[in-house]
């Protein structure tokens, strides 16, 4: 089952994808707090516009340095640990929102990357039981303003500013990650092709990890490192994002 955010004249709804009628099944609540109960109403996919499926009430983690190929094309070493860092909730757009470059960065890129959401409130979750505590996964780009992160040692602003988190289209709740492929295209043109099965550390390792420094709570968003083949961006680029079974992430840069 796959879960979308749209926008109705109502306001934002959550709703269930069906690919049978190619309509919304627009939900009464959260699914994540309220389950699945419906309203009734169906909306035609056509015209409708999808926000983030999810704007996180705490936090999106996000780790570096979990592909060899992109370490590489970085020229970085491998962490001995996860290397974490944090978006904030207002750096969250949806499909099709513009990523805003900021005045004080001339190097945007992008960062394919499967992101993992969590349903449930959670600590110190060993790996074996993960799958318990993962709501479902969608897709995540992590902007970043290149010459920042490398002017600066803490990532905080070169990933964190508002925009540089596209999530979408969709939360897939049956998901299996362990081995997809993660593509990113430039105005078309492909630039990533990576497959998850390429992660230092998969899924659950990653989610275990983080749970031993971070509470997790329902709604948080983990992202899961990228693929090699990132470069930059110029305003007016717009930048897909392909997963297997997930949709298709597209954003174009704009300046400010
Ligand atoms: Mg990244």
């Amino acid at each position: 089952m796959q879960i979308a955010r749209i926008s109705l004249e109502s306001g934002p709804r959550y709703a269930i994808v069906d690919r049978d009628t190619d309509e919304y099944v627009v939900l009464a609540g959260d699914p994540i707090f309220q389950g699945l109960d419906t309203t009734g109403q169906r909306v035609p996919m056509r015209n409708t516009r999808v926000l983030s499926p999810i704007i996180p009430r705490s936090k999106v983690v996000a780790v570096g340095r979990n592909y060899a190929a992109h370490i590489e094309e970085m020229g970085s070493a491998t962490p001995e640990n996860p290397l974490l860092f944090f978006k904030p909730n207002t750096s969250v757009i949806g499909p099709d929102d513009a990523i805003i470059q900021p005045a004080w960065s001339n190097e945007i890129s992008y960062e394919a990357e499967l992101a993992v959401v969590i349903g449930r409130p959670c600590k110190d979750v060993p790996i074996e039981r993960v799958d318990d505590v993962i709501y479902g996964y969608t897709i995540a780009n992590d902007v970043t303003a290149r010459d920042v992160q490398r002017a600066e040692e803490q990532w905080a602003r070169a990933k964190g500013f508002d925009t540089s988190c596209p999530l979408g289209p969709v939360i897939d709740l049956d998901y299996e990650p362990s081995d997809v492929a993660i593509r990113s295209y430039v105005n078309g043109e492909l630039r990533q092709d990576g497959r998850s099965s390429q992660m230092i550390r998969p899924v659950n390792e990653l989610v275990s990890y983080i749970s031993h420094a971070f509470s997790l709570l329902p709604g948080d968003v983990i992202l899961t490192g990228t693929p090699a083949g990132v470069g930059t961006i110029v305003p007016g680029d717009t930048v897909e994002i392909e997963i297997d079974g997930l949709g298709t992430l597209s954003n174009e840069l704009r300046s400010t």
